[in-house]
């Protein structure tokens, strides 16, 4: 029914995260009857963000530039780093306001079945941070599903070193969900009454 490249921007827009087949179409319609110089702004911006952002080499945060203002905060706590699943997490924590650590994204969760193994994540990474900075404490942020709780678990074992305290966040996070589904105050509380591992 409709024109091909109609249909064509449909599927695509319909591929990003959030957006159902509904909204994509109301979204295609929109773009192709705005004027022409607006819709080359947004594919523009597009391509910039794309080509700007990168992985901080250190925590795995989003970044225009490796080492992040996150790593290079001096007024941040570098004995403390809180370890999330992925680098979105981040935002989440971050607006949250209550954590005035640093951070390390993992990238994943182990999941055998999915074919996730722990040397497929930035564990060694992790492991290489605490030879060179002056770590104290690493408080796990992950989801409690079963994944979660298995990565949690192997990090404690695999993480464990004289001097250095190994937590997690308390529960009350929603089961089976991500960060970002947890509000502020959850996600402040549950950092606060984070509890130690080994
Ligand atoms: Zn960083």
């Amino acid at each position: 029914m409709l024109p091909d490249a109609i249909t064509a921007l449909v599927a695509a827009l319909g591929r990003l995260p959030g957006i159902g087949p509904r909204s994509a179409e109301r979204i295609a319609l929109y773009l192709v009857q705005t004027d022409p110089a607006t819709v080359k702004q947004l594919a523009e911006t597009i391509l910039v963000a794309r080509e700007k952002i990168i992985f901080c080499d250190t925590c795995g945060a989003l970044t225009e530039q490796s080492p992040c203002s996150i790593c290079t905060d001096a007024r941040r706590e570098s004995s403390l780093v809180c370890v999330v699943e992925r680098a979105v997490d981040i935002l989440s924590i971050e607006k949250a306001g209550a954590y005035r650590g640093k951070f390390h994204v993992l990238g994943g969760k182990i999941s055998p079945l999915d074919g996730v193994e722990p040397e497929d994540l930035r564990i060694a990474e992790l492991e290489k941070r605490l030879k060179h900075e002056p770590i104290k404490e690493i408080v796990i942020a992950l989801s409690t599903d079963v994944e979660g709780d298995a990565t949690s678990y192997y990090l404690a074992k695999r993480l464990a070193r004289p001097g250095l305290k190994v937590s997690r966040i308390a529960y009350g996070l929603p089961a089976g969900s991500g960060l970002e589904f947890a509000d502020e105050l959850t996600l402040s509380r549950a950092l606060e009454g984070r509890r130690e591992m080994n």
